[in-house]
Order: structure tokens, then C-alpha cells, then sequence
């Protein structure tokens, strides 16, 4: 097998060896230097042909995109840089690619372009350096937990709850016509769903194991054409028992520092690569929207600094003091009782605060049925009105990055919020036995991968930091 070039271009010991390598040309200059990818780093190997002893019909085939794989002498490079370059003694062309087709040219390409083009982006700096980040987020997520004495627990992607109200979903049904059938007649012999959210699924195990997580992908029919949404996203969500709200932040804000931590120590060539490239797009905006932060600087920044945490009552409160609110910039209302949009999500943490802020206490009336409700003295607790133990962790350029809660776990208070919103109990009832058979406190979150790898890449299209998007009238490839 050929080395791959991150361990080539790192291996100080590797120097003067003969080497074995693969990847695809990225450019090919002077019909002598190749500059090969093979996807391990961002950065790539310059490889040295022989003008004489290299065949005239195998240089044209060196062309962009093309595979090769290359046996030489990797040496000292003189040129600046590079620390080592090989000196090719046998080259072989795996697979052609006709340069004039092939939809991706060494030059700078948009990422609209490239969206069309998703199954050769992945050959571009930008979105190596994506993929590659996102694998490190993924894996430190799993370290994270695992560390912390979580277990990985498969929720279900079928599921035939829909009571929990997180999004419009996607039907699965094996019938040719749904319409005038009845639903004892599929497969299921019910009406099933692809899931939202494997929450209460999770709840379900964090009363038995104590903590568990969830990593799976998540499927929402929401029709909103964001830079924020997609139709299938992949959640985390971290359930933890013996638990209350503030573990919850605390685990939320930990979860988050380390994997800034781990993407600044794990990819630093990539992120450097990606803070010249915000760089550059924040400098094509107007002054007034521009980040006040470079993209690495802003990392370390909330990886070393508390979150602010404040409770929905104050941050109507700060709204309604703020420039935009007086002078009628918000094009939605700030009332206490209203959800917060995005554009309050985003003063709160751009403007006022300029860090992630965790919202706690809101509105029980916005909020899901599960979420335990707030009595004098708890947390985020509004003379104004009934308030849940909700937390929503906001994120500088993003919003809201995490959505969780401390759950009800006393059943009658349960049992009246599922009437007050209409949730038939025979439809839960397995979730009610846990507040039957010794319940206990717990908590949760669910933690958008996307919208986090979005912030780590300073990518500013949810779209562009997962491989295949899915989204209201797109599922090519
Ligand atoms: P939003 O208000 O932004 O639509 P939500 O309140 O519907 O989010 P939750 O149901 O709390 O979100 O989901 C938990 C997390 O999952 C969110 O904080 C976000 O990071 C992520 N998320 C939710 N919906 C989507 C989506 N359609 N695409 C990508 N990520 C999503
Ligand atoms: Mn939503």
C-alpha cells in the first residue's frame, strides 16, 4: 500500500527513503511537477518527474484529477514551502481524467457551483479540510462520552411516536397508496415515521444505565430553505440521570470546549487553511456585518471563556432595551411569551454579550411537553408567566446550536402537560412507566452536528458541511 502523504510530508525519519505514494494531480506544471492529493491533508506533495527518462504519451496523461501512483527517493525540497519533494523513479497512472471535462479546474470554483457538483468537491482544499474536521468532531464526540462514562445507545430511525412535536416528519410506509388505507394494513401495522429526535428513547435508557448518548441521523420535513436547515441532520443527544438543568449546561458547554479543543489540536493545518478563507469572505461583506473575530481566534476565544448564561425573562429584557428593538430593526416581535428568533438569537450573542449564551427558563406554552415545569425558586422561574426547565446554548454566527431541558419527572405534572397540549397517554405509555417505576431527575440535549461543524469551519451553508445534503427539492447523488 502506498504511504499516505500526511505521513510523508510529518516523518522526519522518511527522508532520503524510497517511498511509495498515490492520489489525484491536483496541477502539473513545466511537464515536471506534480502536485499530488491523496486526501490525508490538506496539503500536497511535489512530485519531481525525470524530463528525460519520463515517456512523452505518459506526461499527457498527467493531466487534473488524474490518479497516479509514484514510487522515488523523497528528498530535501529546495523549493520554499515544502520540506521534501520525491524524485520520481516510477509512475503510474491509475485512472485518466480528460482535463478538458472534468468540472472542477484548479482555479476558485462557488460553492453553489460545487453543491452541483458534490461528488467531486470532496478534491477541493476547502472541502477536504470540511470532511476532515468533521470526522475529528465525530470522534471526539464519541471520546467526550466515553470518557465521561456514557454509553452509545441506538435509538431507533423508525419509530411510530409522533407525539414529541419536534418538526413535521417523513412517512415510511411499504403501501403503494397511503390515501383510503388503513394503516393496520402496512407494514408496521401502524403508521410509522422516520424519526425526529431519539430523545425519549434516550430517556428510556438514562433510567437504566445512568448516561447514555445518542449520534444517529435525524429526519425533519421542515420546509424552510435555510443556511441552517436541512430535511436529514445528524443529532447528538446526551441523557443523563440524577440530574438537574445546571449539569446540563455544564455538560453542554464541556461537550462543546472539547471538541474546539480537539479541532484546534487535531487540525490545524486544515483550520488554518479555512481561517484565510473566512477571512477573505468576511472582508466582501459590509463592515457592519463582519465577525469581530478571525475564524481560529474566535475558537480559542470560546474555548477558553465561561458561556453567559441568562434566563429567557432577561433576554427579552435586553432585546427590548437594544438599538435594533427602539429603532424597529426586528422584523419579529420581542414579547415575553414569543419564541426567540434567530435575529434575537443572534444579538444576544453577536452584539450584546459577543459569546455563546445559554438561555434557560422559557415560555412552558413554546415549549415541548417533557420539559419539566419551573415552581418558585427553580431556575429561570418568570413571575410573568409558567416557565420549563428548557436550555437553548446560542452560538456566535450560527444561534441556536443546542436545544435540551430537564425533563418532568413527576407523572402527574406530566400527565397534565400531555393533556393541556393534547398527547393522547396511550400513545406514551411505555415513556410514562418510567415516572412510575422509580423516577428519577434527568436531563438532556440535543446537539446539531452540522450547525456545530458549521461554526468550527466558519461555513456559513449548513449545506456545504455534510457530504450529501438533503433538502426541499434536493437528494441528487
Ligand atoms: P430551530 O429552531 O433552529 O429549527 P429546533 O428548535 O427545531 O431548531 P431542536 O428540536 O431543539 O431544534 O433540535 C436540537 C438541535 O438540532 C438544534 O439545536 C440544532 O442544532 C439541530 N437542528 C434542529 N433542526 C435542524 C435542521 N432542520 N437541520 C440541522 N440541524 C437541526
Ligand atoms: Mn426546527
Amino acid at each position: 500500500m502506498p504511504k499516505p502523504i500526511r505521513e510523508v510530508l510529518t516523518n522526519e525519519a522518511l527522508t532520503g527513503a524510497t517511498v511509495t505514494v498515490a492520489g489525484w494531480v491536483r496541477t502539473f506544471r513545466n511537464d515536471r511537477f506534480i502536485a499530488l492529493n491523496d486526501g490525508s491533508t490538506i496539503h500536497n506533495l511535489q512530485l519531481v518527474l525525470d524530463p528525460e527518462g519520463t515517456p512523452r504519451e505518459l506526461v499527457d496523461r498527467i493531466t487534473t484529477s488524474a490518479a497516479v501512483k509514484a514510487t522515488g527517493e523523497l528528498v530535501p525540497s529546495p523549493a520554499s514551502g515544502q520540506r521534501v519533494e520525491l524524485q520520481v523513479k516510477e509512475l503510474i497512472v491509475l485512472g485518466d481524467s480528460d482535463g478538458e471535462t472534468y468540472p472542477i479546474q484548479p482555479k476558485k470554483h462557488s460553492l453553489e457551483f460545487l453543491r452541483e457538483q458534490a461528488h467531486l468537491r470532496f478534491r477541493t482544499n476547502t472541502f477536504g479540510a470540511v470532511f476532515r474536521i468533521r470526522h475529528q468532531v465525530s470522534f471526539g464526540i464519541h471520546e467526550y462520552f466515553h470518557d465521561n462514562g456514557f454509553f452509545y445507545f441506538h435509538s431507533p430511525i423508525i419509530t411510530a411516536s409522533d407525539a414529541e412535536g419536534a418538526g413535521e416528519m417523513f412517512r415510511v410506509t411499504t403501501l403503494e397508496d397511503t390515501k383510503g388505507t388503513d394503516p393496520s394494513e402496512d407494514f408496521f401495522e401502524r403508521v410509522t415515521n422516520l424519526t425526529v429526535s431519539g430523545q425519549l428513547e434516550a430517556e428510556l435508557g438514562a433510567t437504566a444505565l445512568g448516561r447514555v448518548y445518542t449520534f444517529g441521523p435525524t429526519f425533519r420535513a421542515e420546509n424552510s430553505n435555510t443556511a441552517r436547515h436541512l430535511a436529514e441532520f445528524w443529532m447528538i443527544e446526551p441523557e443523563i440521570a440524577f440530574a438537574d438543568l445546571k449539569d446540563d449546561m455544564d455538560l453542554a458547554e464541556g461537550l462543546c470546549k472539547h471538541l474546539i479543543r480537539r479541532v484546534l489540536e487535531q487540525s490545524a493545518d486544515d483550520l488554518a487553511f479555512l481561517d484565510k478563507r473566512y477571512a477573505d469572505e468576511e472582508k466582501q461583506k459590509p463592515e457592519a456585518q463582519r465577525s469581530s473575530m478571525g475564524l481560529i481566534e474566535r475558537l480559542r476565544f470560546v474555548a477558553d471563556n465561561p458561556f453567559e448564561r441568562i434566563t429567557y425573562t432577561e433576554a427579552i429584557r435586553i432585546l427590548q432595551d437594544s438599538k435594533p428593538y427602539k429603532k424597529k430593526k426586528f422584523q419579529f416581535p420581542v414579547e415575553w411569551g414569543r419564541d426567540l428568533q434567530s435575529e434575537h438569537e443572534r444579538y444576544l450573542v453577536e452584539k450584546h454579550f459577543n459569546k455563546p449564551v445559554i438561555v434557560t427558563g422559557y415560555p412552558a406554552a413554546i415549549k415541548a411537553f417533557y420539559m419539566r415545569m419551573n415552581g418558585p425558586g427553580d431556575l429561570g422561574h418568570s413571575d410573568q408567566g409558567p416557565t420549563v426547565a428548557a436550555m437553548d446554548v446560542l452560538f456566535p454566527g450560527i444561534g441556536e446550536i443546542i436545544g435540551g431541558s430537564q425533563r418532568e419527572e413527576r407523572l402527574e405534572q406530566l400527565k397534565e402537560r400531555m393533556a393541556a397540549m393534547d398527547i393522547p397517554e396511550k400513545e406514551l405509555w411505555w415513556y410514562l412507566d418510567t415516572r412510575k417505576f422509580g423516577t428519577v431527575p434527568h436531563a438532556g440535549f440535543g446537539l446539531g452536528l452540522e450547525r456545530f461543524v458549521q461554526f468550527v469551519t466558519g461555513m456559513g451553508n449548513i449545506r456545504d458541511v455534510i457530504p450529501f445534503p438533503r433538502t426541499p427539492g434536493s437528494a441528487e447523488f
